[in-house]
């Protein structure tokens, strides 16, 4: 049976969980946790800092020989287990992860499962790390190359998906063998400590992830860059904060996975099967109230069928219920905090002072809590901030275009670069348009492109390296190439291999 929030939440560790005891902050202070659709202090609280820190880091540093030594089946039964366990309590991670977040109960469900999928993606991947066993080309060496854990990992997520952001770092990292320090969004960090005893439940060992909550990021995650232990940082979250990181990381010559903003295009071309962009460009837009790194940004549809595309998304946005997302029938939550609010009010307006017709929503609805109305705008100025900017909220903003070279010259104006949307019924002039969009995503037909066994990242401004698919892992890999001289046949060495390779030739 799913436990009421309060429980669940009493049930919650401190917020630092350090060598596998939940402490107190080392300076002794606290900080709260709000419901967005409330306002209300749901919980208070460790508010982590450099102490806190430095002893995380440390720990990470002493286990991570350890750790790296254990079996890779053990690790992937490990993950293999924690999937099990958030599957049984779906019901009850989604009802924590709305009540800090905001997202509608569904969409917290669809979030847990996916994120579970990471931990069974990387048990399987965990027993297929691969090497590799060659002569080199002049025939006088054999090499030997084996993949590594790279070492202590820094992990660091944002607040829009509470579980999937850190599940599907915590599962790669796991699975190759890496000891973990971790900081969670402060405005979301209760998902994290629910996972956080769901691991050691499913059997990682104390010690291998230590997790720091706190309200002043830099405070943390900075000596840990600097403390010359940790040998990786992967980051989610904004390219701004991810810009910084970079250039800290650059002191230490750490590795770094970022997945950074996004602004993504969505293209409707004339031929489009309209129900199905509809349907498409409803997930693309309103998945996670529009605060997705996916969301649709700039809803761009050719001159000739955007009346008709503008009116029924409009009807299907109207008829969207607004409220909070623990309560049935809710489909649109809260957004996170007051100033997501006010960001896209700014945005709204400064769309319509540019010329923007406002066809629904267009403001706010009073509190208490976070809301504001789904929105569709048309006839955007590329001018617009909404055009440059992450809305980040329930705001579809309609460009029109003439031809597919304007559509992706349009699509492509952005120095970012995650993840583009093209609809058409014609396969050749999909793929033509796909090949041509800068972003590391294409979602042809379909407006949801996450999936654990798919390579997710961006290009240009959007990040560096993948999560998830075939390559996710290698994130967390460290290649070493051992060389090994042949010593056989000797009749074939001649003195002048002898004086180039040394003692090993003869
Ligand atoms: P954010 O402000 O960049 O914060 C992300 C994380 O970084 C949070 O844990 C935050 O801590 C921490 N942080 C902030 N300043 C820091 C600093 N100086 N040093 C170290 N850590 C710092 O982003 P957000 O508002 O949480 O998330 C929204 C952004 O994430 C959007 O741009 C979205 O597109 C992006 N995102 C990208 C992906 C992707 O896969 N590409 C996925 C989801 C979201 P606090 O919480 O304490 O501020």
């Amino acid at each position: 049976m799913t436990r009421s929030v309060t429980d669940i939440i009493a049930g919650l560790g401190t917020g630092i969980h350090i060598d596998g005891q939940w402490r107190q902050a080392s300076s002794g202070k606290t900080f709260d946790v709000h419901n967005p659709a409330t306002g209300e202090v749901i919980a208070t609280l460790a508010d982590g800092g450099p102490d806190d820190a430095t002893l995380a880091i440390d720990t990470a540093a002493n286990h991570q020989k350890d750790w790296a030594a254990v079996p890779a089946r053990d690790r992937s039964e490990i993950l293999r287990r924690a999937y099990e366990l958030l599957v049984e309590r779906v019901d009850e991670v989604a009802l924590l992860m709305t009540t800090e977040m905001g997202k509608p109960l569904a969409e917290a469900r669809g979030e847990v499962l996916y994120g579970a999928e990471f931990f069974r993606w990387f048990a399987e991947e965990a027993v297929r790390i691969r090497g590799d066993a060659r002569r080199s080309p002049d025939g006088k060496s054999r090499f030997i190359v084996t993949q590594e854990p790279v070492g202590p990992c820094i992990l660091i997520t944002p607040w829009n998906f509470p579980l999937a952001m850190i599940s599907r770092k915590i599962g790669p990292a796991v699975a190759a063998g890496c000891t973990m320090v971790y900081k969670p969004a402060s405005l979301t960090p209760l998902t994290s400590l629910y996972v956080t005893d769901l691991l050691a439940e499913a059997g990682l060992p104390a010690g291998i992830l230590s997790v720091v909550c706190t309200s002043s990021a830099g405070s943390v995650v900075e000596p840990w860059i600097d403390s010359g232990k940790a040998r990786k940082l992967s980051f989610t979250g904004s390219t701004g904060v991810g810009k910084t990181l970079l250039e800290q990381c650059a002191r230490g010559v750490l590795r770094t996975s970022m997945e950074l903003g996004g602004n993504a295009p969505f293209i409707v071309c004339e031929d489009a099967d309209l129900d199905i962009a509809l349907d498409a460009v409803m997930a693309a837009k309103m998945r996670n109230m529009g605060e997705a790194c996916t969301a649709a940004n700039r809803i761009l549809v050719h001159r000739t069928v955007i009346s008709d595309f503008a009116q029924r998304l409009s009807a299907r946005m109207s008829s969207l219920t607004v409220g909070d997302g623990t309560v049935d029938g809710t489909d649109v939550g809260p957004l996170v905090e007051p100033k997501a609010v006010t960001k896209v009010e700014k945005l709204v307006g400064d769309a319509v002072e540019r010329g923007a017709q406002v066809l629904t929503g267009g403001s706010r609805i009073d509190g208490p809590g976070n809301f504001y109305a789904p929105t569709v705008l048309t006839s955007v100025s590329p001018d617009a901030d909404v055009m440059s900017t992450e809305i980040f909220g329930p705001v579809a903003a309609l460009v029109p275009f003439d031809t597919d070279e304007e559509a992706v010259a349009l699509a492509n104006a952005t120095e970012f670069g995650l993840v583009s949307y093209v609809m058409t019924e014609s396969v050749d002039r999909g793929f033509t348009i796909a090949e041509q969009l800068e972003a590391g995503m294409v979602g042809f037909n379909t407006g949801l492109v996450s999936n654990p066994a798919a390579p997710f990242g961006g290009v240009k401004q959007s990040g560096l390296g993948r999560e998830g698919g075939l390559t996710g892992i290698d994130e967390y890999l460290e290649t070493k190439y051992i060389s090994i001289p042949v010593r056989w046949p000797r009749w074939r060495s001649t003195a002048a291999d002898r004086r180039s390779c040394g003692p090993a030739a003869r």
